[in-house]
């Protein structure tokens, strides 16, 4: 089969088309062909090398979605032909064909496409993690989506604005926000605004760049407010009296930390939004795999509008 792979750390350039063998499905997996694969900016922390060693030559990708081709030894809830996406993948999922870990292997309701499917795992697994999981939002509580254009962002506002939540979300671009007010913010605003958050108060925030926005998102928050850090590119200093005087939260989150149990609990969540259609991936752009760099290249770009996906 054809899998991207890289061979040593550094820039999308290294990157490259590799045939290899198609992978064996152990026990407790499932061989999955790969119609498309979601891109996340953890792809490019782990090609550059920040994200610490990893075995080479490496091929990256956390978020299959194809049709199940082989299952291993002691799988029963899956079977051979049908439509899935994978939260626990064994080998990478920028390839022709990836394994996965059956218990985290999931169907897919017939209404999203391959596409939108790569686009489930790492972003609405976060997405809920983070405004459930960590910060334990409340119907009617107010939320802000700080970067609520891109793929974590817009199922936050999804999820969000389903169970009643009070939704702004921010976006750089005209067209982002229009965006994101489709897809569930009442209110949207512009982070590149100076002021943009004056006279704005929120129970919950939500931060996807905590080393620019952490020190004024501490002075947006009510009493009892919560921030839960989801991306982070840098260091910022914070004045701690603004979490004294609201009895305020700080609170960490990475994906890769919630145990399997909770993180299939999680995925059967996602399934009933997924199934009614409260929760609809957004593809912002698509790539064929063989352009795979390109794709790195375009997910670290500003001015988002849904998830960049390989298709394969
Ligand atoms: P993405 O699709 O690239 O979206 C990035 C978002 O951040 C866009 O909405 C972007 O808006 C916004 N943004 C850019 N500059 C901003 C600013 N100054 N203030 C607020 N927002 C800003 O990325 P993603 O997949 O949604 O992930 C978002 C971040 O979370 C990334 O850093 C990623 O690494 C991280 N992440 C962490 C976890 C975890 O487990 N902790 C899981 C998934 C993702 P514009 O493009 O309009 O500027």
């Amino acid at each position: 089969m054809q899998a991207i792979r890289f061979h040593q750390f550094g820039g999308p350039e290294v990157l490259q088309l590799d045939t290899v063998d198609d992978p064996m499905p152990g026990p407790g997996e499932v061989l999955i062909a790969v119609k498309a694969s979601g891109v996340n900016p953890v792809d490019t922390y782990i090609r550059s090398g920040t994200y610490g060693p990893r075995p080479l030559p490496f091929t990256p990708g956390l978020d299959p979605a194809g049709v199940i081709e082989a299952v291993g030894e002691g799988v029963t809830a899956l079977f051979v032909g049908q439509r899935v996406y994978a939260a626990g993948v064994k080998t990478g999922a920028y390839a022709e064909k990836c394994l996965a870990e059956a218990a985290l292997t999931f169907p897919l309701p017939n209404s999203l496409s391959f596409e939108q499917a790569a686009g489930i795992n790492v972003p609405y697994a976060t997405a809920y993690r983070a405004l459930i999981g960590r910060a334990q939002t409340r119907a009617g509580e107010r939320v802000l989506v700080h970067g609520a254009s891109g793929g974590v962002g817009i199922a936050t506002c999804q999820l969000a604005r389903s169970l009643g939540m009070q939704v702004t979300g921010t976006a750089s671009t005209a067209e982002g926000r229009e965006l994101i007010l489709r897809e569930g913010a009442h209110t949207a605003l512009d982070h590149t605004q100076e002021g943009y958050l004056e006279n704005q108060s929120f129970d919950v925030i939500l931060e996807m760049l905590a080393n620019v926005n952490l020190a004024r998102d501490l002075t947006a928050l009510n009493r009892f407010g919560r921030v839960v850090v989801i991306g982070n590119r840098g260091s910022i200093e914070i004045n701690p009296r603004e979490t004294m005087s609201r009895d305020a939260a700080i609170l960490g989150m990475t994906l890769f930390n919630v145990p399997p149990d909770e993180l299939a609990g999680i995925h059967a969540a996602l399934y009933a939004g997924l199934e009614n259609g409260t929760l609809r991936p957004v593809v912002g752009s698509t790539f064929p795999l063989t352009e795979a760099a390109a794709a790195q290249v375009a997910v670290m770009q500003p001015g988002k509008l849904g998830k960049v996906v390989l298709v394969v």
